[in-house]
């Protein structure tokens, strides 16, 4: 028998909704690794499926759970998180308008810019809420989301952005990577889909490739989404889903963890003398603060940028100093990482090129501090 509805997402999180397979009564899930489905002799389909590409019950587990912590009426699991944001666009008909923050993953922002050129598609940028509102005078399709959003963990409004869009005659599909179903609900504010890196915080620990939808409403966007993904073929295997399954048990304590950690850090390293700004949205100073305490429930996430003094030679030397933090990309995962982004996105980025982007892991706060510490202290001897 699954748990009801009155129990805590952390708890639905960490058993798995509850749900307790027959016949062996196992505690986690099997592994179902078959990719076909019999039918019976009147050619009917009992067990409910035809193909796995279509739907396979390696992804039942993952799906319901994060349809349930999204508050949604559907999930659908992707082999990446560029696989589900792209779905969304192939959704779309040509001649369709979409409306996209000018601050966002970079090569999702670099993608949507050749499709919507070879595909008929308008592409707008805004930077703000104002320049959406503007935007969104003239009618729209879609509009997409992030926040916060990479890599200076830019705010914006969800509900506000869910009615300008419905006005427009527009969905809008947010990006919650960041802040995860744990801190942020886009849904029950008013976003129509919600998108994540199952990659990040999701699964948590760096061993698997994978992106997920949750919708509101199952409705014709949602039914040609999910013929994308069949005809895509951008379809997870059954271990990664499992892992993936795995690593949701532990969502809440993970990401609860890093994030007040996270505020941590902001806190210790805002008025440093080696740097000129921390961004973090925990932080009054940051832009997006009061917007973030209204939409963002228990915490802030747990990425942070910091800006160093002396441009993008001390930002280097400041990441080839730390010892703790793994120079590598990505984010959410248990070990914490550090990147000198402006280099990585390349030419064309806003990104400023003495910013550090740090994802905080679960170490322990103290080692993490000290790491910063001597490595801002070591980038400036020289
Ligand atoms: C990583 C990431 C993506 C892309 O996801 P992949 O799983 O790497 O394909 C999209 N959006 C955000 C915010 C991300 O961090």
């Amino acid at each position: 028998m699954q748990h009801d509805d009155t129990l805590s997402p952390a708890t639905l999180a960490a058993q798995g909704l509850g749900t307790i397979p027959m016949p062996h009564r196992d505690i986690v899930p099997p592994i179902h690794m078959a990719t076909t489905f019999e039918r019976a002799e009147d050619g009917s389909l009992p067990g409910g499926r035809i193909y796995a590409r279509d739907a396979s019950p390696a992804y039942d587990p993952a799906e319901a759970l994060l349809c349930r912590l999204e508050g949604g009426a559907a999930a659908a699991l992707f082999a990446s998180g560029m696989a589900a944001a792209s779905a969304v666009l192939l959704a779309l008909k040509p001649g369709a308008r979409v409306v996209a923050p000018h601050d966002m993953y970079w090569s999702l922002r670099n993608w949507m810019i050749g499709f919507a050129a070879n595909w008929q598609i308008t592409l707008d940028f805004y930077a703000d809420a104002e320049e959406l509102a503007a935007l969104l005078q003239r009618p729209a399709d879609l509009v997409w989301a992030e926040t916060p959003a990479n890599p200076t963990w830019e705010i914006l409004d969800i509900a506000r952005a869910a009615e300008l869009a419905h006005a427009a005659g527009a969905r809008l599909v947010v990006d919650s990577t960041v802040p995860t179903p744990v801190f942020t609900r886009p849904l029950a504010l008013g976003a129509d889909v919600v998108m994540h890196s199952a990659t990040k915080y999701l699964n948590g620990h760096s061993d698997v490739i994978a992106g997920v939808l949750v919708t509101r409403a199952e409705d014709d966007l949602w039914a040609r989404i999910k013929t994308a993904r069949a005809a895509g073929g951008a379809v997870l295997g059954p271990f990664e889903a499992w892992l993936l399954n795995r690593g949701l048990r532990t969502l809440f304590p993970r990401v609860r963890t890093a994030a007040a950690s996270a505020l941590c850090i902001a806190q210790h390293f805002e008025h440093h003398p080696a740097l000129l700004a921390v961004r973090y949205p925990g932080l009054p100073s940051h832009p997006g603060h009061d917007i973030a305490c209204r939409q963002m429930d228990g915490g802030f996430g747990a990425m942070l940028s910091m800006r160093v003094k002396g441009g993008e030679a001390a930002a280097r030397r400041v990441a080839g100093a730390v010892r703790i933090f793994r120079r590598a990309t990505s984010l959410g995962s248990v070990e914490s990482l550090i990147e000198h982004r402006g280099p990585i996105e390349g030419p064309g980025t806003r990104c400023p090129l003495d910013l550090l982007r740090l994802s905080v892991g679960i170490e322990d706060t103290a080692d993490l501090i000290a790491d910063l510490e001597q490595a801002l202290q070591k980038a400036n001897e020289r």
